[in-house]
């Protein structure tokens, strides 16, 4: 077996060369799997895996758009459509500079087992482009999302695709998106997620991906009967994600002492309360500021800037139990791995995708910490953006507690599943296995049923 991962590595390097995040995500999957391809031949007969990395279908196109200056700015496009075996192509769009074919591959293989994973009917997709609204105006970032969504909306539908937002693309940027693809194909659906509840959003979805993060996180505590109360947290990022495990966090009775972005972070001994939180949301969802003014305002915390030449990143090096990375892929480096065992942490929730590199995966199971990989832990998410579309689909809005209610209940289902998976094949308390094999599981089903398509 070891044999057919090296072949089957080196096959998908030579045929995706430079797309480095794309063959870590496949490497890790590829890995856990090979149990389950021992025991079902026909799988490896009918090249599931190598139709899984396949992508159904890859769009690039150009972004020209005029900014404040009079001046033409051209990007770059892209939507992934990964996989359709259980359901239409589901997943955010991107809007970072360091956006490329390789980060949204990854992104949207991720995402299959993710979808598959949270019970619902979505199959797997990702995009975004190379644009950052960090530093553009409003009224730039508008005019760049209507060039977007005025090739996108062509291939995308309630039926076929439905992205949803990611790194830098907020209510905002889902707001100009929605508002283009009305104008330009004369439909209101449910075309996308994340929208505004007075235009068919859905209440928690914003909250989902970080609540979700949290209620994993509680799920794996109860399995050795402890709960969050009282524990200490590290949380990386300060947008969306990170935002809302914070809220979660409170809620459960932890405390959280870091939040950062990508020119450094805060830590805060004294705790970030609830008052702390919402000078955070307003600072990164209204001002769009640095996190970096948190520690201008608040006397009890500091802020300690990025320093490359560090080879770690001194967030993940504080005395803690718990840790949420929730910012971007690779974030946790094995060093990082490290310092997070040696400071006493033995929870490790992704907010982010694909937060640790494959070293400190490695360490987080060896040590049999609780370690919930991202596409478990924070499928909460994409699985609230499912139950945006069923709303959108009953032309109903459910209530805040229906939709936590629904959101608590898929992440204690898809922490069962992962449980249950890894025991299957002899390997319990492993979430990293358990999730990729119980996501594998139901897509290879449906596409065995399927055919060759
Ligand atoms: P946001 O854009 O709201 O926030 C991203 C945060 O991460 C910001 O604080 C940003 O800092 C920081 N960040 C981004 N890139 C880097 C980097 N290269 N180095 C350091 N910091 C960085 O995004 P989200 O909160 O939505 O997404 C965060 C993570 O969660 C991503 O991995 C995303 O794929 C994942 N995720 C998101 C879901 C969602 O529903 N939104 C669903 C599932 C997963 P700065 O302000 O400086 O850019």
């Amino acid at each position: 077996m070891v044999d057919y991962v090296n072949i089957f590595m080196a096959r998908l390097q030579a045929k995706n060369p430079g797309e480095t995040e794309f063959h870590q995500a496949v490497q890790e999957v590829v890995e856990s799997l090979s149990l389950v391809l021992d025991r079902h031949p026909e799988y490896r007969s009918a090249k599931i895996l190598e139709r899984m990395v396949e992508p159904e279908r890859i769009i690039t196109f150009r972004v020209p758009w005029m900014d404040d200056q009079g001046e033409i700015q051209v990007n770059r496009g892209f939507r992934i459509e990964m996989n359709s075996a259980i359901g239409p192509y589901k997943g955010g769009l991107r809007f970072r500079d360091n956006v490329d074919l390789g980060v949204l591959k990854f992104l949207a293989f991720e995402q299959v087992f993710k979808n598959s994973l949270t019970t619902l009917p979505m199959g797997g997709g990702k995009g975004g482009s190379d644009f950052d609204p960090k530093g553009k105006s409003d009224l730039e970032v508008m005019k760049f999302c209507q060039s977007f969504m005025t090739e996108l909306c062509r291939h995308i539908g309630q039926f076929t695709d439905v992205p949803a937002g990611d790194i830098g693309v907020g209510g905002r940027e889902i707001g100009f998106m929605f508002g283009q693809y009305k104008r330009v194909r004369n439909e209101f659906v449910g075309v996308l997620t994340g929208k505004g509840l007075n235009w068919g959003g859905s209440l928690i979805r914003p909250e989902a991906t970080g609540y979700g993060a949290v209620y994993f996180a509680a799920e794996m505590l109860a399995t050795r009967n402890e709960t969050l109360d009282g524990k200490t947290c590290l949380v990386s990022g300060s947008g969306n994600v990170a935002q809302y495990a914070v809220e979660k966090i409170l809620d459960l009775g932890g405390k959280v002492v870091t939040l950062s972005d990508s020119s450094g972070y805060v830590y805060d001994e004294a705790g970030i309360d609830r008052e702390k939180l919402a000078f955070v949301m307003e600072l990164k969802n209204v001002k769009r500021g640095r996190i970096k003014e948190y520690a201008d305002k608040y006397s009890s915390a500091q802020f300690i800037p990025v320093d490359p030449a560090k080879g770690f990143n001194p967030l993940w090096d504080h005395k803690a139990d718990c840790a949420f990375p929730s910012a971007t892929q690779n974030e946790v480096n094995e060093q990082d791995a490290k310092n997070l065992l040696k400071n006493g942490v033995y929870v490790v929730s992704e907010g982010a995708n694909m937060p640790t590199v494959p070293a400190g995966v490695t360490l987080f199971v060896s040590e049999k910490i609780l370690y919930g990989p991202g596409k478990a832990a924070n499928a909460g998410g994409v699985a609230t953006s499912g139950l945006e579309m069923s709303q959108n689909s009953l032309r109903l809005n459910w209530t805040r507690e229906e939709v936590d209610a629904r959101l608590h209940g898929i992440m204690k289902a898809i922490h069962r599943q992962c449980v249950e998976a890894a025991d299957t094949y002899g390997m319990k308390g492993n979430y990293v296995a358990g999730a990729n094999i119980a996501g594998f599981t139901k897509v290879v089903d449906a596409m065995m049923d399927q055919g060759v398509v």
